[in-house]
């Protein structure tokens, strides 16, 4: 599946705040969002429109752009959810962030997204037991998720679980240290999902 390959902090810089998406360098005084002002490029810092579609539009980036999914891939979400019970918006956000890829973020298999996708893509993460390389796989309530191998020794992976603990895991995934397995315990709910997204602003986006 396609994916952005650019440079990622400037995705931050043109939503105009931190999306996350380079592991810790996010939190040192490194992050460019932090050390640059206004957008990217060389109109970066040109008057920006104060329209409704405006917000709209930035508001969708940023949800797609925080996941790492393309146009095609968040509106096929959008549809979904569309066709789901309960209120679009916040099933949109529960569909994102039970991907197996953000799970795995979430429980700090990856310093960011990017990294936990690769992990799934390349076969490190098991499900229930099975490996699953698909990072669209959406969890399930009781799902066990786990790194395979020689993945669950590596100090990398150690270091990011140390970093995310407590800072990332939400209420709805409980991590087991010790045998480095993380378990859904509940559907996410409206509160336990990023803050930062007006997701009313998307559903009105794409209702035009
Ligand atoms: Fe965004 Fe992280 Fe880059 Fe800062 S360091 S601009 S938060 S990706």
């Amino acid at each position: 599946m396609a994916r952005y390959v650019g440079a990622v902090c400037r995705l931050c810089r043109r939503e105009g705040e931190k999306l996350f998406l380079k592991g810790e360098r996010c939190f040192t005084s490194k992050c460019a969002a932090e050390r640059r002002e206004g957008g990217p490029g060389q109109h970066g810092h040109s008057r920006q429109s104060r329209s409704d579609f405006r917000f709209q539009l930035r508001e969708k980036q940023k949800a797609k752009r925080m996941y790492g999914l393309l146009e095609k891939q968040f509106r096929l979400y959008f549809k979904r959810a569309v066709r789901g019970k309960g209120v679009t918006g916040t099933k949109l956000l529960e569909m994102l962030e039970t991907r197996l890829d953000n799970v795995a973020y979430r429980l700090g298999f990856g310093i960011s997204r990017r990294q936990a996708r690769q992990r799934v893509r390349h076969g490190h993460v098991l499900v229930n037991g099975k490996k699953v390389n698909i990072p669209s796989y959406r969890v399930a309530v009781g799902d066990v998720i786990e790194l395979r191998g020689p993945l669950k020794t590596n100090v990398e992976v150690k270091a990011s679980i140390d970093s995310v603990a407590g800072r990332f895991v939400p209420e709805w995934l409980s991590l087991d240290k010790s045998t480095l397995k993380g378990t859904v315990s509940a559907m996410p709910q409206r509160e336990a999902m990023p803050q930062n997204i007006k997701e009313q602003l998307i559903v009105e986006l794409y209702s035009k």
